[in-house]
């Protein structure tokens, strides 16, 4: 791999590969832009099977937080970081010590939190060691669980999607199915059953289906049955790329608007929901939820204001429609232009000061 080809096709500022012997760290932390503030993104702990595999995640999933940070109206830039290991086996105080050392040695370019096979007990650890982490455990005055926050913007989003869908933000009587009712999925049930909408929900889990059906009287769907269903919203809470060449043909919705990561399987797929006249709520923008909350921890946290913020991205999707409309692109592509836009602002603005 040509790393530096790689950096300059996208525009990073810096890549640090990081190795402690006594610990047997291997990470790298990837920063993809710091216009905005410092890089913000959570530490992911993964086998990878090849050392190309971890930069490639690590340099995909931190210019992704850039986007996701600059389109949520936040002073954070974009970053992540990755450890190659089996979260299984190799973790220890050791290596979450080390991995917290050379987070400090960035001196705050660069914020950590938890990410896929790191927890907060792990971020506790590296804690010790500097104090650019985030998303530590509600005793230590922290953020907590960002789930049901994600869960509060996502169901903002859809409200907003209903406006220009349907005329009104309503969402009583709109059927909406619910795909995953975990940690997201469970708390979005909730809020659609206070909106009064006809709620379906589905999991791999029967236990978290029936969790969700209990409390908030959803309906059961069995997961393969999940397309057959006639509604207003499709809503994935499960696992990304579900949207894709299979899934398409099948999709009886008219918005599709959900907490799940990445969820075109490509970009054409987005084009062909806009093709179909479906409403995408794209990604990052809907499930800022979760980030908007961890990174008020910056300014101390507070939850009303957390929640504040993750209720503007009702106003967030609106804004995206707009452009979308006006420059005739998928919502996607607005989306990214909407976090584009605001860098290249602000880039504009700090190359005034840089002396010739
Ligand atoms: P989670 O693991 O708690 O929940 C995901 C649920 O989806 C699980 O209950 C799982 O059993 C279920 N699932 C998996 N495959 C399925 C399938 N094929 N059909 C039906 N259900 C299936 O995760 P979460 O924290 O609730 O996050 C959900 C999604 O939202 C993920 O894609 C995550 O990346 C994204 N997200 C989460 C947050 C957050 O604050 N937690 C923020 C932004 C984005």
């Amino acid at each position: 791999m040509k790393i530096f080809e790689e950096m300059g096709r996208y525009g990073f500022e810096q890549v640090v590969f990081a190795n402690d012997e006594a610990s047997g760290l291997r990470a790298i932390i990837a920063i993809h832009d710091t216009t905005l503030g410092p890089a913000l993104g959570g530490c992911r702990m993964w086998p990878y099977p090849s050392e190309e595999e971890a930069i490639v995640d690590a340099l995909r999933l931190a210019r992704g937080m850039t986007y996701k940070n600059a389109a949520a109206g936040l002073d954070f830039g974009g970053g992540k970081s990755v450890i190659i290991g089996d979260p299984r086996k190799d973790k220890s105080e050791a290596l979450f010590r080390a991995f917290g050392r050379f987070v400090d040695t960035l001196g705050g370019r660069y914020l950590t939190a938890e990410d896929v096979g790191v927890s907060v007990e792990d971020m506790e650890i590296v804690h010790t060691e500097t104090d650019h982490v985030l998303g530590l455990s509600a005793a230590a005055g922290s953020s907590g669980d960002p789930s049901p926050v994600t869960a509060f913007g996502v169901v903002r989003g859809m409200k907003a999607c209903a406006l220009e869908v349907f005329g009104s933000d309503s969402l009583k009587d709109r059927t909406v199915v619910v795909q995953g009712a975990g940690h997201v999925g469970y708390n979005v049930v909730r809020y659609l059953t206070e909106e009064g909408a006809k709620v379906y929900v589905t999991d791999i889990y029967e236990d978290r289906v029936k969790k969700a059906a209990d409390d908030f009287g959803a309906k059961p769907v069995a997961p393969d049955k999940v397309f057959d269903i006639e509604c207003d919203v499709f809503c994935p809470c499960a696992l990304g790329a579900v949207i894709n060449d299979e899934t398409l043909p099948k999709l009886k919705c008219k918005i599709v608007a959900g907490a799940a990561n990445n969820q075109l399987k490509e970009e054409r797929h987005g084009d062909a929901l806009e093709d179909m006249g479906i409403l995408y709520a794209p990604d990052y923008i809907i499930n800022a939820g979760g980030v908007i909350n961890v990174a008020d921890e910056f300014y101390g946290y507070n939850r009303e204001r957390a929640l504040r913020k993750a209720a503007g991205i009702y106003e967030n999707v609106l804004r995206v429609i707009g452009i979308a409309k006006r420059e005739r692109i998928p919502t996607y592509k607005a989306a990214a232009w909407l976090a584009e836009e605001r860098i290249a602002k602000l880039g504009r603005i700090h190359k005034v000061y840089v002396p010739a």
